[in-house]
């Protein structure tokens, strides 16, 4: 029997955010002096997704980039747990307890296997930079953002290294179109990164520095990294009160409010939601949703809901420190342009002080 928390709280009412990252960490920050806030994350920090690349080869960029929940969100309550259920009294954490809400934010876009403290996610990066220096050559398996931003990391911070980069699909970055892709491979093919398309690592027969993809090419590397995508964090989710709103691919549908559809007190934001994955789109569905909780709680005498509209798919995707690729509605290009608007700072100043932090 899950035990009953934070009931007390006067005349505020009681939103639960699930999820500390882009999307709910922004919601729980501007919700804090308005409502009675309960944070769930099974780690106690929020992180910039889009810094953890150069992070790796920049183990410094994790100080900024790591942010403890507490930092931001000083006038609510984190619990350090995930959530596995959600009824109608309220969501349930992994450690047994209760969480009753009179408005809930689901926005648990994709669960990762990371630490649960700061510290050691912090000493992770330093892990992961000690393997990137210490190796000649790096296997990178995957072509997605992920993949592509690592291999330009390492192919600008590290240019003496043999970086090989191999992706199942026909072509790098299909989450946009194939102008954009196209750019990318000619970029990390001047730098001499070799990438194989069409191609899988088997990674139960590597041994000894030598792997094999399925079509029988062998690839020499000190050490590899995995970037697959992961899959939206919405499998607990099945089972719950909003188990009839998830779509055929497990996202949350949501309506123009950004409220799950069929549930009038529910919303949900970010990846988990029937958009782009984008963080870009995670801040703006924070903000519709911190707006219409705000008119909910003040019992509807304000402004009407306010509505987010799906816009066309934009995409900026870093290439090294200087460079990257960029899809704008009406153009794709790739260089120094979108590399100044993203690869210098990567935006963590910016996605700091959204958090009311010091840039640096
Ligand atoms: C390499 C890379 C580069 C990117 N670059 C950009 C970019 O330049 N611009 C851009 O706009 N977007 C970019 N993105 C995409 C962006 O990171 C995501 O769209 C964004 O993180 C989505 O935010 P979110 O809040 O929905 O989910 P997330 O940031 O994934 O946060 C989900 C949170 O939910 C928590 N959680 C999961 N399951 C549970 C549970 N059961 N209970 C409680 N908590 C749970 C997790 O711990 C996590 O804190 C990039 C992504 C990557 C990987």
């Amino acid at each position: 029997m899950a035990g009953m928390e934070g009931s007390e709280g006067g005349g505020r009412k009681k939103v639960v955010v699930v999820g500390g990252g882009i999307g709910g960490s922004l919601v729980a920050k501007s919700l804090q002096f308005t409502a009675d806030v309960v944070l769930i994350d099974p780690k106690e920090y929020f992180e910039i997704t889009w810094a953890s690349l150069r992070a790796m080869v920049e183990p410094s960029v994790a100080e900024r980039s790591v942010i403890e929940h507490v930092d931001y969100f000083s006038n609510g309550r984190i619990v350090t747990s995930a959530a596995v259920d959600i009824a109608e009294r309220g969501v349930v954490t992994e450690d047994g307890n209760l969480f009753p809400y009179d408005y809930l934010v689901v926005a648990t876009g994709h669960r990762d296997s990371v630490p649960r403290s700061r510290r050691e996610r912090i000493a992770q990066y330093q892990d992961e930079f000690e393997k990137i220096k210490s190796s000649n050559s790096i296997l990178i398996i995957g072509g997605g953002p992920t993949g592509v931003e690592l291999a330009g990391e390492i192919a600008v911070d590290f240019p003496e290294k043999k970086v090989t980069l191999v992706h199942r699909g026909s072509r790098l970055l299909e989450f946009i179109g194939p102008k954009a892709s196209r750019k990318t491979l000619d970029w990390l093919t001047a730098k001499k990164v070799e990438v194989l398309l069409g191609q899988s690592v088997d990674l139960g027969s590597a041994s000894d520095g030598l792997y094999r993809t399925f079509d029988g090419e062998t690839i020499r590397a000190d050490c590899h990294f995995l970037c697959i995508g992961k899959p939206v964090g919405s499998s607990w989710l099945k089972e719950t009160l909003l188990g009839g709103s998830l779509d055929d691919r497990g996202r949350l549908m949501v309506d123009e409010n950004m409220r799950v559809k069929g549930h009038k007190n529910v919303f949900a934001i970010g990846d988990i939601t029937d958009e782009l994955k984008q963080g870009y789109l995670a801040h703006a569905h924070a903000e519709v949703t911190v707006k219409n909780l705000k008119v909910l709680m003040s019992g509807g005498k304000g402004p009407k809901l306010a509505t987010h509209k799906p816009g066309s798919a934009m995409a900026l995707v870093s290439l090294g420190r200087k460079e990257g690729v960029a899809q704008f509605p009406f153009m794709t290009i790739s260089g120094c342009i979108p590399g100044k608007i993203k690869s210098g700072d990567l935006f963590i100043g910016k996605t700091r002080k959204k958090l009311g932090l010091k840039s640096n």
